[in-house]
């Protein structure tokens, strides 16, 4: 057999150089010209490939021959850097470095494109590799499966001979300084983009004297205030659009678009899902003079981002945990056999009112947790037992309920109704 395979490659072998032969026969007796296409730099396929934006004035051939010369580092492939991802390598971007520790999980597969059904589990960044691979195996992926962090972030910014662009495609706001502080000092230009919910901003920053992410918000969100994914909720499409927004401005910068002078000027874009109208576009001003990372007498440095004493951490702050008294919890499986035993009790449910209608325990109360200090409450007759996703929001309850309502038998469910699905009732949706 291993003989016949050996022919057969054989005889494949010889008839390819046939043909080769007998095409540049043709060639000569037809008179084609040789121009070297090929040596510019795109194979044949790629001039198909590309063919639909190669035909377009804004592109061109030079513009796609830089495109493929560019290197582009995404910081996150999640929902921002999945359709970001994908449009750059669609179109050619030559190297496409991705930074991501984090693996696919099912909640993220209605908004991160790039993943499937059958990747959950893998890293994101592998996950976001084989895509790229089956769309078009012209571009080089490098991958960067850590956190981006104060020690780890020049290093990444100037692996592979040094990327051109960087696309901020994170989600919490220590990440965001660091990124914005890292292109500062090492002069590369960044696309930003944010989403939560139904609305997005866009901007490009530290972009021919444009400001850069501290011009624009010197001080971080009060750590409260932030919302993550996991409790903040969003709209696929909102975050698509704000990826795709950061793409297209990605390829505008890499094919010359505002080369010229005069053809920048910074902007935040701010997009509202449900809003008229749905774009607001707001003119910035250049850099600011007092910035610390880009100002006239910028405070930060390399080594002062990675020795630690530029601390991101403590500059952003860290929500306030509470933490009530282990007497104050029971576990699901206690208030399972208090339910059982029919003792009388209400269950105070503080999920938002859109999480209540997904699913609740019967004879449940819903005061949403953002509503409590705001709302009349319903008659709370001692015992109380106080749940909610994950157990955070009903702590919270619990010490507010005793010490501004003065009840005294209030209980915290530990882990709330994501812990009472997993070890009660497994018909109970986890979403
Ligand atoms: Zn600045």
């Amino acid at each position: 057999m291993d003989e016949l395979e050996r022919l057969r490659e054989e005889n494949a072998r010889l008839r390819s150089q046939l043909e080769k032969e007998r095409k540049s026969k043709d060639r000569e007796e037809r008179g084609y010209e040789e121009r070297g296409y090929e040596e510019r730099g795109l194979d044949l396929e790629e001039y198909r490939r590309y063919g639909r934006q190669l035909i377009m004035d804004q592109i061109g051939i030079n513009g796609q021959l830089r495109l493929k010369k560019s290197k582009v580092l995404v910081i996150g492939a999640g929902g921002l850097g999945c359709p970001a991802i994908a449009y750059l390598a669609g179109a050619g971007v030559g190297t496409i470095g991705i930074v991501d520790n984090d693996t696919v999980d099912e909640s993220n597969l209605h908004r991160q494109i790039l993943h499937n059904t059958s990747t959950v589990g893998m890293s994101k960044a592998e996950s976001a590799q084989q895509f790229i691979r089956s769309l078009n195996r012209h571009v080089n992926v490098q991958l960067y499966k850590t956190r981006l962090t104060p020690t780890n972030s020049f290093e990444i910014f100037q692996s592979n001979g040094g990327y051109d662009l960087v696309l901020d495609c994170t989600d919490t706001p220590a990440t965001r300084y660091l990124v914005n502080d890292t292109a500062v000092l090492l002069n590369i230009p960044l696309v930003s983009a944010s989403a939560l919910k139904t609305e997005g901003q866009l901007s490009i920053l530290n972009f021919k004297g444009g400001p850069c992410y501290r011009c624009l918000f010197p001080l971080p969100p009060p750590p409260d205030s932030v919302l993550s994914c996991g409790d903040g909720g969003i709209l696929g499409p909102v975050v698509g659009i704000m990826g795709i927004m950061q793409s297209l401005e990605a390829i505008k910068i890499l094919t010359g678009a505002y080369d010229e002078e005069g053809k920048f000027s910074p902007a935040l874009t701010i997009f509202n899902a449900y809003g008229t109208p749905q774009w607001r576009h707001i003119r910035m001003r250049g850099k600011k003079s007092t910035c610390v990372a880009c100002g006239d007498s910028p405070q930060l440095s390399r080594e002062s981002i990675e020795n630690g004493s530029t601390d991101y951490v403590a500059f952003c702050g860290r929500p306030t945990v509470v933490a009530i008294n282990p007497s104050e919890r029971i576990s699901v499986e206690e208030y399972a056999q208090l339910r059982s035993s029919g003792q009388e009790h209400v269950l105070l449910d503080v999920r938002e009112k859109s999480q209540f209608d997904i699913c609740s325990l019967p004879g449940s109360v819903n005061v949403p947790y953002s509503k409590l200090r705001k709302t009349p409450l319903p008659d709370l007759k001692e015992p109380v037992y106080v749940c909610c996703r994950y157990g955070n929001d009903s702590q919270a309850t619990v010490q507010y309920l005793k010490q501004e309502l003065n009840l005294s038998k209030v209980f915290d469910i530990k882990g709330g109704l994501d812990r009472w699905a997993i070890d009660i009732d497994a018909s109970f949706p986890r979403y």
